[in-house]
């Protein structure tokens, strides 16, 4: 049953490659994991997004350290991308009708290993100029616009299945961008069984899957009521629903005529499996939407988690790769998400494995030096600068990684809530310490941008000039780098506001460590020697103080526990007691947190019951 029709995977975002610009980060690179691994264990699966020429925006910093965006056009021709064409040899191409005219949108193919993904594009010929424009940007627009590239995404990406003669078994939602793909499901389901739009939404809801990504309320796609209805209008009609019906569906109190229509809401009622990305993300979530569920106790609410993972073989550094390939076996890739697959990583000789990370933290600061200078180069710097950044980061110091989307509750700045201490560890003659920072702002989060400023202003600091880089224009290209090359991984949401986050399970498998607060993924993987934990999980507001309180916890491990352990050296300068709790947190982490257990759990716990699903057990309605 699920395997004679393929899961068909919405997402806004795919992040595959960096020369395929169509992420902005993590939702994208987790979707982007998710089709490989689904390829690399013969789960058939057909992803469907849009195709973005401009991507999102690179990014360069101007002299003071604040953050300027360029759009670039990608040639779609020099993309491993091909039109798809239907059954007859015509290339597809979908429409969507809205109160104000039609929009139209050819479909890109993108094979990626086994499986397709269909990339919608509005730059076609027909179409008002504005909306040629509609997917040129990803997150680059208003409401109105982004309300277009979501009906393209979901009404239009199940019209592209359709002309393509695909019939998926299951629907999965990553994110509530896409929900709209479940008012179009129901129409054709309604054509099909002659049944009314609430016992067609109530059918297709066995086989929709919700991922839900977004632990605050705010981050919430929500639109007018005008908004719909210029957009949703005809498909409602379609439907036979009245404004007011429609409206019901994306509201959290169906009749209060004051709600906007939410994304999530509708997306949560029109799924009969939601689940959250981590444990902590699923007890937010589940008091979140308890509303939704009147008469259900929170902890019942039914939308439970599966906890992030990374597409193992992206990430790996191919020196660490054939490392384990030396002492895992050579079934290992495909046996990775296997406990028993990692126990062998004991056995390594502590000097190999520490001579393998060191040649990756040299790569990292290559890289990160060439970069600097050629960014500094564009920005018309003197020839002093230069030398100094050709110079800056030491290969041998501990090297502490940041790369993020910048945005403020990530707190880039957390380290300058004791800057003096910090700068006492970095000035260190004996046991130093050294940061490389990566992240873009979202170019309308004026507060992001002056978290990023304040970073980058480290390096003009006396104190920190040469021992800290700040490397632009954050992608997977520099995100492959840095987890490949870190000896430490700093990660410091303000609990509980990372969902899950992936970077740190990167950074696991290459031998770095993490250091992280307790929340998202690391609130469940941290065993107190498999990397360091800020704080102990608690949550403070007000939020200075919440903010002090973590910086303080962040320079006491920092000075206490971690730059101790990684300069512990014995005779043969092996940091042992590090060695240690590389080979733990490889053992212990490595397995669970790979894109091939989450797709394994979504296969288990989601698509297999959701193929297979009746209509009669509704109770969640
Ligand atoms: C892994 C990755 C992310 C997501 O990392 P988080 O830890 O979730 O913040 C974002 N961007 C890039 C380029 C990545 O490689």
């Amino acid at each position: 049953m699920l395997w004679a029709r393929p899961v068909a995977y919405f997402s806004a975002e795919f992040g595959f490659h960096e020369s395929i610009p169509i992420y902005s980060g993590g939702l994208g690179i987790l979707a982007g994991d998710h089709i490989k691994a689904a390829s690399d264990l013969g789960i058939p699966l057909v992803g469907i997004g849009l195709y973005y020429d401009q991507g999102y925006f690179k990014q360069r910093l101007d002299r003071d350290g604040r953050q300027r965006e360029d759009y670039i056009e990608v040639d779609s021709g020099l993309l491993p991308l091909q039109p798809a064409f239907t059954g007859n040899g015509d290339p597809v191409t979908v429409t969507v009708e809205t109160r104000t005219g039609a929009i139209a949108a050819r479909v890109w193919k993108l094979t990626v290993g086994r499986n397709t993904v269909l990339l919608l594009d509005s730059d076609v010929d027909g179409n008002q100029p504005e909306d040629r424009e509609l997917t040129a940007r990803l997150y680059g627009g208003d409401e109105r616009v982004r309300i277009r590239q979501e009906l393209i995404l979901g009404v239009g990406g199940v019209r592209a299945l359709m002309a393509l003669g695909i019939s998926p078994g299951v629907a999965h939602l990553n994110e509530g961008h896409s929900a709209f793909a479940g008012l179009e499901l129901a129409r054709h389901r309604m054509a099909r069984e002659g049944i009314g739009a609430d016992e067609a939404m109530r059918r297709i809801a066995a086989q929709v899957v919700f991922t839900t990504h977004t632990p605050v309320p705010a981050g919430h796609d929500r639109f007018s009521a005008d908004l719909i209805d210029e957009h949703l209008g005809p498909l409602r009609e379609a439907l036979g629903l009245d404004h007011d019906q429609l409206m019901a569906w994306g509201r959290e109190h169906p009749a209060d005529p004051s709600e906007a229509f939410c994304m999530t809401v509708l997306a949560l009622r029109i799924s009969r499996r939601a689940n959250a990305v981590s444990s902590v993300h699923g007890h937010v979530t589940r008091a979140m939407w308890a509303p939704l569920f009147p008469g259900w106790a929170e902890e019942r609410v039914p939308i439970g988690h599966i906890t992030n993972g990374v597409h193992v073989r992206t990430w790996l550094a191919p020196q660490m790769h054939r490392l384990y390939d030396r002492h895992l076996g050579p079934e290992w890739p495909r046996r990775c998400a296997e406990p028993g697959c990692w126990e062998a990583i004991e056995n390594v000789d502590a000097g190999e494995l520490w001579e393998t990370h060191q040649t990756l933290r040299t790569r990292l600061i290559g890289f990160a030096r060439r970069r600097a200078v050629r960014c500094a180069e564009r920005r018309g710097e003197g020839t002093d600068v230069l030398n100094q950044l050709r110079q800056s980061l030491s290969l041998d110091a501990m090297t502490i990684g940041f790369a993020r989307r910048i945005v403020t509750y990530k707190r880039a700045n957390l380290i300058l809530q004791d800057i003096d201490l910090i700068a006492s560890l970095v000035n260190d003659a004996q046991v130093p310490i050294q940061f490389v920072f990566a992240g873009k702002a979202h170019p309308r989060d004026e507060p992001g941008k002056d978290v990023l400023q304040q970073v980058a202003r480290l390096m003009r600091d006396p104190r920190f000039a040469g021992k800290v880089l700040f490397v632009e224009d954050y992608d997977i290209d520099v995100g492959r780098h840095l987890v490949q090359g870190v000896d430490v991984w700093l990660n410091t949401p303000r609990r509980p506001l990372e969902a899950s986050g992936s970077s740190g399970q990167k950074v696991v498998l290459n031998g770095g460590l993490n250091l992280s607060v307790l929340d998202g993924w690391w609130a469940e993987a941290y065993d107190g020697l498999n990397g360091f934990a800020i704080g102990a999980g608690e949550t403070h507001t007000p939020t200075e103080l919440h903010d002090r309180r973590d910086g303080e916890a962040l320079a006491r491990v920092l000075r206490d526990e971690v730059v101790p352990l990684f300069y512990d050296r014995d005779r043969d300068g092996l940091p042992r007691g590090w060695i240690a709790r590389m080979k733990r947190a490889i053992r212990t982490l490595g397995w669970r947190f790979s894109a091939d257990r989450m797709v394994t759990d979504y296969v288990l716990t989601s698509y297999i019951p959701a193929a297979g699903g009746t209509s009669s057990d509704m109770s969640r309605f």
